[in-house]
């Protein structure tokens, strides 16, 4: 992946106009660290109790000037050199994005990251779990570094270990008695958005990873070796991808962790094709057919391009639906000035659309509501972890446990080499 093609059109969202967000606090501490989700999207998410906190940042950071942070984030870059390489996801606020090497979704810049050999350091502008996925993936000499502790992920959390322990061994016992056919009854599969415990839990079972560029070729991967699937934490990527590779809906049951057999009963559960984790972005969930089809009617020839963590009738009613580089692509590959209405979160959006002026582009949301967790990384943030490198001391440092690093690792190579 080259140097951002993004990070030359900078834009911030326009915060102070009454009514226009979903939350009136997400302007006004972005020092605040709430024991839930804060502001955003993800607002109304119920946290976990070990939800991470972040330390109180030094004063220096807290009334620095947005002037101040630029330079001291710049002076910070510069001194460090190759010593550091800075990701910056497509979610990502913008006034952090403009100094990342690499823009991109999580799994690209895990990647892209492994191209700078030369880094000691990774400071992941991204949330929890994909700092985890670069700490699995990079060498043990390199330190991957979250700049807020608190920028977690809603749906990550919605599938936490010892709920999906506990699913797994009811469906073990379920499926006991099965007349062998040489398949194992359940297949794993676990979205990159989830933990690394939950990565090491499906290399461990048998399963693997998938991204929403691969979860078709993931699936068949798992029906050649499994009866079935249990995938999670996100169900609509789950049901948009069983449902179009022809799989009826009355055999996609829902598990709600902590309620028996996951509310289902036996027979249900016995004739399941992929069993969905009871789990949602609530950045696409906010993605509906009312704004399809307000959108269809006031735009001609219009090209809807909507996520696949959406729900199915919004996927449904949409022209397509793709991944974020799927969404990337289809946009500059548009030879023709096209009106596009994207169903995806706000600050990629909004800059496509300054990447693309010859397109009409727009959020198929009104509301201007970015990923809570996301947002939390502010500049301020980044301003101290880099200084605190150039000082000598690592902070914020994601760390995945030994002992899972090389199951999660089985599981993500299961998916590379996982073809269609
Ligand atoms: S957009 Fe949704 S899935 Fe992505 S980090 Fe935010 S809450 Fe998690």
């Amino acid at each position: 992946m080259s140097s951002p093609t993004f990070s030359s059109t900078i834009t911030r969202l326009t915060l102070n106009a009454p009514g226009s967000t979903c939350s009136s606090e997400l302007s006004a501490n972005p020092w605040d660290t709430p024991s839930g989700y804060g502001p955003g999207a993800s607002q109304g998410d119920q946290a976990p109790a070990n939800f991470p906190r972040q330390q109180k940042l030094p004063q220096q950071y807290l009334s620095a000037s947005e002037e101040e942070l630029d330079a001291r984030i710049r002076a910070a870059k510069e001194t460090l050199g190759d010593d550091v390489v800075l990701l910056g996801h497509f979610y990502q606020r913008d006034e952090v994005v403009k100094y990342a090497d690499f823009v991109g979704d999580s799994f690209q810049l895990a990647n892209a990251a492994l191209t700078r050999d030369e880094a000691k350091y990774i400071v992941f502008c991204g949330v929890h779990f994909m700092a985890e996925t670069a700490d699995v993936l990079s060498r043990d000499d390199q330190a991957v570094i979250l700049p807020n502790l608190s920028a977690g992920c809603s749906m990550a959390d919605m599938a936490d270990a010892p709920s999906v322990q506990q699913c797994w061994d009811e469906l073990m016992e379920l499926y006991r008695d099965e007349e062998d056919d040489g398949r194992a009854a359940v297949i794993p599969v676990t979205y990159m958005n989830s933990s690394a415990a939950l990565k090491a839990f499906v290399g461990r079972n048998g399963g693997l990873v998938c991204t929403s560029s691969n979860a078709k070729t993931v699936l068949e991967w798992a029906f050649e070796r499994g009866r079935r699937v249990l995938f999670f934490p996100d169900q609509h990527l789950g049901r948009n991808t069983a449902k179009a590779m022809g799989i009826p809906l009355e055999q996609m049951p829902l598990w709600t962790p902590r309620r028996e057999l996951g509310g289902n009963d036996a027979d249900t559960l016995n004739a399941a094709k992929v069993i969905l984790w009871h789990g949602f972005c609530s950045v696409h969930k906010r993605f509906t057919t009312a704004q399809i089809d307000k959108a269809r009617a006031e735009h001609e020839n219009l090209r809807v391009i909507v996520h696949p963590e959406c729900p199915m009738e919004v996927v449904d009613a949409a022209d397509e639906s793709g991944s974020t580089d799927y969404i990337f692509k289809a946009i500059a590959g548009a030879t023709e000035p096209t009106t596009f209405a994207i169903g995806t979160e706000i600050n990629m959006v909004n800059r496509l659309a300054e990447q693309y002026p010859q397109h009409t582009i727009f959020c198929l949301d009104p509301v201007i509501c970015p990923c809570s967790t996301m947002y939390r990384i502010h500049p301020g943030y980044l301003a101290w972890v880099l200084e605190e490198l150039v000082a000598g001391r690592i902070v914020n440092r994601i760390e995945v446990p030994q002992a899972e690093q090389a199951d999660a690792k089985t599981a993500l190579e299961r998916m590379l080499a996982a073809r269609p």
